[in-house]
């Protein structure tokens, strides 16, 4: 999608600072981070948000969980543990209308969320 801001990170028109990329998905650090580990890992389809999942795109999600579970371990946080957190919405609190997936470490994140 041509101005959506996280097509243009995908496609380096915008610069950010990368984690991760494959043929499905690209990961890179939170502008504002929330925890001392925080970066988004988002599919490089263009998809909404969580409410256009479907049968053709839902293997995307799994997909993006094994490679947080690989960079878990090769970033050294799988051991504490970590949290994934998608916002859908509004009332989710999503405001990038391009699908992406919160990692977040390195501290005690608590519960329930604000
Ligand atoms: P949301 O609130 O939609 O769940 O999360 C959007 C996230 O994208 C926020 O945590 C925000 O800090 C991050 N973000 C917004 N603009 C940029 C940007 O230009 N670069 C990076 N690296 N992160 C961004
Ligand atoms: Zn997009």
């Amino acid at each position: 999608m041509s101005d959506c801001l996280f097509c243009k990170i995908i496609r380096g028109e915008i610069p950010s600072n990368k984690v991760y990329e494959d043929e499905l998905c690209y990961a890179f650090y939170d502008i504002e981070p929330q925890a001392p580990v925080h970066f988004l890992v988002v599919p490089k389809e263009h998809i909404a948000s969580a409410l256009e999942i479907n049968d053709e795109n839902s293997h995307i999600v799994g997909h993006v969980f094994k490679v947080v579970e690989k960079l878990a371990n090769e970033l050294g946080f799988a051991q504490d543990g970590y949290r994934i957190v998608n916002n859908c919405g509004k009332d989710g609190g999503q405001t990038v209308g391009h699908i992406h997936f919160h990692v977040l470490a390195g501290r005690n994140l608590g519960w329930p969320p604000g």
